[in-house]
């Protein structure tokens, strides 16, 4: 018998995970009422779950299975690390050789010059991190002053109490006593639902010049940095217009202040090249990376920093008092080494950016053409769905956000295929190495969803818009 196979009982696994399994942003209550999905196995783009059931895995987890389920090197990998040595820790002037082969691999593979890695287990981790560097980089050359970070309402940088704090979701902010002092919010630039009348290219321009403005009302002194998302993944994947980073990046070049994007989601290949600063040809001073870096075989994250930024930690900042018990895990960073590996051999990247990536975006754009999609974006492998009552007026349903997207997405699981709702959005973010077919059967399931969605909103009275 295959071990993996020899599970309890659905309603059993249920039952126990509900008595003793707290779930993360879920409503307890709710959650253990309804009962969990319990998955089992996954290979390739295909989940199971304990009841045999098959669902294409539109998310690739949580953002992050980039090469797919199922590679048997990253388990060949871990279990040869685990035997030769399992942990030993960065902190006591120490080292080991997979976090030093990690961190060259990552040092050529990073925009620019940033050559240098600091590891932490997540990359909420790493954005705390990047809080710490970015102040004590200003503090450093005797400007303690300088401690506000820039950040943007509706963008996610992870759950501990300083990168949630970095990002802008307020549901998030109101609980557990958040933001931390000195974080100062923009606007996004989520042209669909906030640009108005303005074209996306004046609204872009109008949104990166937020920053600015901040800047100058609070003192170029005062400031340390800006953090933000190449594209907002979980707010909704908001790809910004072509005018917002080149202005960003023109706003922080010109009052020299730290640029941290967060690379989270947009690094290793889901926009189409490696990094997505790339892809929006931004120069970043840190980017934090997790997620795609192992695809999710390994917890792991990590923040990259420019030479500018290494300089002052060796020339200035005396001790760094910041580290994680698993910065650098040797088994998880020999299992992303790996995954980088592949990554690369089987060019998994270039063929988002020149095949499987337009064959997507052509089926993806295609499903504007249904009457609730008022939107049908994509960035790579990266892609949204506004779903809406009026197409033409861009304005959200009568009933409460994320009604009509929950009911979505219960059809999409239904149907097997893992789609996220992020209030009435769709989202996708499929793993790198979806094929055609697969694509195909993707769009076609999506499809299908959106016709039984349409069905259900009019028999209920939903197909409403807003006044
Ligand atoms: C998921 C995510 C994080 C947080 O990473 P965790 O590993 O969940 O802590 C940070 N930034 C972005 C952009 C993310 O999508």
């Amino acid at each position: 018998m295959n071990l993996v196979d020899n599970h309890l009982p659905t309603q059993e696994l249920q039952a126990l995970d509900a008595a003793h399994h707290m779930h993360p942003f879920s409503d307890t209550g709710q959650l253990n009422t309804k009962g969990v999905r319990v998955i089992t196995k996954a290979q390739g783009v295909y989940l199971t779950d304990s009841d045999g059931n098959r669902l294409l895995d539109g998310m690739a987890g949580l953002w992050c299975v980039n090469i797919g389920y199922g590679r048997r090197e990253l388990g060949e990998v871990a279990a040869r690390q685990m035997t030769q040595l399992p942990y030993y820790n960065t902190f006591f002037q120490t080292s080991h050789p997979p976090v030093i082969e990690l961190s060259r691999q990552l040092a050529k593979l990073a925009p620019g010059d940033l050559n240098r890695v600091f590891f932490a287990g997540s990359g909420s981790e790493a954005n705390d991190t990047n809080i710490r560097f970015v102040r004590h980089y200003w503090a450093s050359q005797d400007k303690p002053e300088k401690t506000v970070i820039i950040a943007r309402k509706n963008g996610y940088h992870g759950s501990t109490i300083g990168a949630a704090s970095l990002g802008g979701m307020s549901a998030m902010h109101a609980q557990g006593g958040l933001p931390i002092a000195d974080i100062e919010y923009i606007n996004q630039p989520y042209w669909y639902r906030e640009g108005g009348e303005l074209s996306p290219e004046e609204f872009g321009l109008l949104r990166a010049r937020e920053l600015e403005e901040t800047i100058e009302r609070l003192g170029e002194n005062k400031v340390a940095a800006f953090i933000a998302e190449p594209v907002q993944g979980a707010g909704g994947v908001i790809i910004p217009p072509d005018t917002y980073w080149p202005e960003i990046q023109r706003i922080c070049d010109k009052y020299e202040i730290l640029l941290i994007v967060d690379e989270v989601i947009c690094g290793f290949g889901r926009t189409g090249n490696w990094f997505g600063s790339e892809t929006f040809n931004i120069k970043p001073d840190i980017i934090t990376i997790a997620k795609g870096m192992s695809s999710g075989y390994q917890p792991i994250g990590g923040s990259i920093i420019s030479e500018k930024i290494a300089k002052i930690f060796e020339d200035k900042a005396g001790e760094f008092n910041h580290g994680y018990t698993y910065s650098g895990h040797p088994v998880a960073c020999a299992v992303a080494s790996e995954n980088l590996r592949i990554l690369e051999e089987e060019n998994i990247v270039d063929r988002v950016a020149d095949d499987t990536g337009p064959y997507l975006r052509e089926k993806w754009q295609s499903l504007s053409d249904h009457p609730l999609v008022g939107e049908a974006r994509i960035c790579g492998m990266m892609g949204a769905l506004e779903l809406v009552a009026d197409k033409s007026g861009r304005k959200p349903f009568a009933s409460e956000e994320g009604t009509v997207g929950f009911i979505c997405r219960e059809h999409s699981f239904a149907n097997g295929l893992i789609m996220r709702h992020v209030g009435d959005k769709m989202i996708i973010s499929p793993p790198l190495v979806i094929s055609r077919s697969e694509i195909d059967e993707l769009v076609e399931l999506a499809h299908k969803t959106l016709d039984q969605t349409l069905e259900e909103l009019n028999k209920q009275g939903l197909m409403q818009a807003a006044k």
